[in-house]
């Protein structure tokens, strides 16, 4: 650790064609508050590049590029490849935040598996994922589907290792939507709803805390709680949550809104613990 930290501290000395005495303040020349403000930037960077890793998971042929970035318990998610917003939107914030983030290297929304397609938000239960599996792939018969659902169930237990929070740390989602979709959708299936934004329902968060909803109800946004096993198992990531006591957060917001969007994240990053 040291040692990494050594090195890559040195290639920003480096980089920045900045002589280690100059950190120490002998050379002279500078006011000592600029000095101190390009130290500190210095730093900073080097403790950025620090520890982030690059890595790449696979489940049931379906990959997923994975990246670590210090020490925390923040975990997110991109999971449909045709919605780019928000793929930027966590690329950009996974640039100042430590966490890990897990994203589909897919550009469309159902991916491969077996030969056929997968919604990759119904993978995370059995009875979801055969009830997608057949939707989506109507001339399968039990065989295949079976081969399927056992690769996905052989290759899950890592999947959730990666993505799943330690206790009482935050899984967020992030996702776009269509006209189709918005938070009027989801209030019949909810257990509280804060509607602080209701000229724009394509956009809010979805949550799984009555804690978490009682902070981003404060939110100038709109927000749906929806707890434990209130959803039925439709092999999503909320489901799952639910079941399992994760702390979850959705967000949603209109394709292409990326300012939006990013505002919605660093509201929730800033009010959450
Ligand atoms: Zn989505």
């Amino acid at each position: 650790m040291v040692k990494k930290f050594r090195e890559s501290y040195e290639v920003s000395l480096v980089s920045f064609k900045i002589h280690p005495g100059y950190i120490k303040g002998k050379t002279s020349g500078d006011k000592p508050a600029t000095r101190l403000t390009q130290c500190a930037t210095i730093i900073y960077f080097a403790f950025a590049m620090q520890d982030k890793t690059n890595d790449t998971l696979t489940v049931a042929g379906i990959k997923f590029h994975v990246i670590r970035k210090g020490n925390s318990d923040r975990r997110y998610v991109w999971l449909h490849g045709d919605e780019p917003t928000a793929r930027e939107v966590l690329v950009q914030h996974m640039e100042t935040h430590p966490g890990q983030a897990l994203y589909i290297e897919s550009a469309e929304r159902n991916v491969r598996i077996a030969g056929g397609w997968l919604n990759p938000n119904r993978m995370f239960s059995r009875e979801g994922a055969e009830k997608n599996l057949r939707k989506l792939n109507p001339s399968w018969g039990k065989k295949q589907l079976d081969a399927a659902l056992d690769r996905l169930d052989r290759d899950l237990g890592a999947l959730f290792q990666t993505l799943l929070p330690p206790t009482g740390g935050l899984l967020v989602a992030l996702h776009n939507n269509w006209e189709d979709f918005n938070v009027h959708s989801e209030i019949p299936i909810s257990n509280r709803v804060a509607l602080s934004d209701p000229d724009h329902p394509r956009d809010f968060y979805i949550c799984t805390s009555d804690a978490d909803f009682a902070q981003l109800s404060c939110s100038p946004y709109n927000v749906v709680l929806q707890e434990g096993n209130s959803v039925a198992d439709d092999g999503s990531l909320s489901p799952l949550a639910g079941r399992r006591n994760i702390r979850y957060v959705n967000i949603e917001a209109e394709l292409g809104a990326f300012d939006k969007q990013k505002a919605m994240l660093g509201w929730l990053e800033e009010a959450l613990p």
